[in-house]
């Protein structure tokens, strides 16, 4: 039985920890210190480190966790501490948790940004967010459509677990974006009363962010319209998403 858990790092990143009682692997160590005490609380050994993408508050950690035991470090070819590359379609597998995971390239917020996924588990680093998506750092627009498109495609109950916790200042956009929406409006709720409780508002479902995220509803008509009062040339899906992703980037 594969458990995941979150240890909090910096102001809001997550190193999401997947375990079974005697090894852990370790997603987006952005940081070593707080992942070495959790894993030595609990009596785990640390046998793998997965990476979604090059940014250091995802890589930090990684040189200080390796100076203890060498460990498999999976990740996109360009980041240096990466010791097993991988790429789409390739598979990851866990001897030590007996699972194995499918890559997924997912570039947008990078060029070389990877999801890792098996049923009902998606760690997908700063793609897609809790009622939000990355910034566009590095990718087109169009590409960071194609890659949320994808991951909306994965089933319903599939568990996201995004590097971040933005998901009230997301709501707060994305409550802009779609005043109307029921579904929405009772999530903030929910969510802003687990941050005042102090819990992760993470994982989320796949089914609840085609619910209520704006980013994968760029076909639904409130969104359509929303988008083209600002920019009324935004029609087709691809358009309009560019178009709220521009809007957000300026909202405060
Ligand atoms: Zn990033």
């Amino acid at each position: 039985m594969i458990e995941v858990s979150p240890v909090p790092i910096f102001t809001d990143n997550y190193i999401w920890v997947l375990h079974n009682g005697r090894s852990a692997v370790a997603v987006d160590p952005g940081d070593a210190e707080p992942l070495r005490q959790w894993l030595q609380q609990k009596q785990l050994h640390l046998a793998a480190i997965l990476l979604t993408h090059h940014h250091p508050d995802h890589t930090g950690g990684v040189t200080a966790l390796l100076a203890d035991r060498a460990v498999p470090v999976y990740g996109p070819p360009d980041i240096g501490v990466v010791t097993h590359p991988v790429a789409d379609k390739t598979r990851v597998d866990l001897a030590d948790l007996a699972l194995s995971l499918e890559v997924m390239a997912v570039p947008g917020h990078t060029l070389d940004h990877l999801a890792y996924y098996s049923a009902p588990m998606l760690f997908c680093g700063d793609t897609l967010f809790a009622c939000g998506c990355g910034r566009l750092f590095e990718g087109t627009a169009a590409m960071l459509w194609q890659s949320l498109s994808r991951l909306s495609q994965l089933p319903d109950d599939t568990l996201v677990y995004c590097t971040h916790e933005y998901t009230l200042s997301n709501q707060r956009f994305a409550l802009a974006v779609e005043p109307g929406n029921p579904q929405l409006q009772e999530r903030a709720r929910a969510d802003a009363l687990r941050r005042q409780q102090g819990k992760p508002t993470l994982p989320t479902t796949i089914k609840e962010e085609r619910a209520t995220n704006p980013f994968l509803r760029c076909e639904v008509p409130e969104v359509v319209v929303a988008a083209q009062q600002r920019e009324p040339d935004a029609v087709k899906p691809v358009d309009v998403f560019a178009t709220i992703r521009r809007w957000k980037d300026g909202f405060r």
